[in-house]
């Protein structure tokens, strides 16, 4: 199986998967056909950044296309969707920021949002750190599971950062899933009791990376995804990986575990 293109027959006696990090408005319901075909069951559909809004109403509309055009578009093509809204560090507004957080709880409320996400640090700038805490505060509030990304420079050190920020917050770590890890990040990570995103993509990990990653430690908590989104990404991502950990004889359990029944189990925790 390859990570982009191609048919997907060979997965018709296979289980199905959850791709736990997908930027939907960016791809399309051809694609979304495509992954049901491979067997997925499922996506977590996360807001992104979209280059920049200049207002709280930008992000707000951001979040009202997720919920009325993508997550239709998946449910069509058959694939089930978890809805994950929140403000990326390079999606906070440039003006009136502050205006935007006191609105976030009623718009998870309207638009039926399962989780709050992708947040995180990515400069570790001060309105970055605001931006995390508050959203952390809320989603803990309302009783919803976070997705916190970790950026790909000086990664170690801005994850160090989310824990405090995460502590802070008073967040149960059960409700988190840091995601984005490597080899370097995932042990401090684990430490803290959070779940583990692991992520297939030209950029981030290779699926024989991944594959290594949880051979290293097993699939407790390991949530596996692709981030699928607008740049160069591995539309079966998740089933790549899976495949690799098949073939370093990983235990089957394990390899179930970090490609469905983890992030089933992150999305539909009880409240
Ligand atoms: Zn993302």
């Amino acid at each position: 199986m390859t990570t982009g293109g191609g048919t997907a027959t060979i997965r018709a006696e296979m289980p199905p998967f959850i791709d736990a990090h997908v930027h939907a408005n960016n791809r399309s319901s051809e694609d979304f056909r495509r992954l049901a075909a491979a067997g997925c069951a499922g996506v977590v559909a996360v807001a992104g950044e979209e280059g920049g809004f200049s207002l709280p109403e930008s992000v707000l509309d951001h979040f009202r296309r997720l919920a009325r055009v993508d997550r239709p578009r998946l449910q069509a093509a058959g694939v089930k969707c978890w809805l994950a809204l929140g403000v990326h560090p390079r999606g906070i507004p440039a003006r009136q920021a502050e205006e935007l957080w006191p609105r976030l709880p009623a718009i998870w409320r309207e638009l039926v949002a399962d989780a709050v996400g992708e947040v995180g640090l990515e400069d570790d700038s001060p309105a970055e750190r605001r931006a995390l805490l508050e959203q952390l505060r809320l989603a803990d509030q309302e009783k919803l599971p976070v997705i916190v990304h970790t950026p790909r420079r000086h990664k170690a050190m801005r994850l160090r950062t989310t824990l405090e920020i995460l502590a802070d917050s008073g967040i149960a770590p059960e409700r988190v899933c840091l995601d984005h890890l490597d080899e370097d990040t995932l042990e401090p990570a684990a430490d803290s009791g959070c779940w583990l995103g692991l992520t297939v993509h030209p950029a981030k990990l290779s699926p024989a990376r991944v594959a290594g990653l949880v051979a290293s430690r097993g699939g407790a908590r390991i949530i596996v995804s692709s981030d699928l989104g607008a740049n160069p990404s591995y539309l079966f991502g998740v089933p790549a990986a899976e495949q690799a950990m098949r073939e370093m004889g990983l235990d089957e359990q394990d390899i179930r575990a970090a490609v469905h029944d983890n992030a089933a189990g992150f999305m539909d925790r009880p409240t």
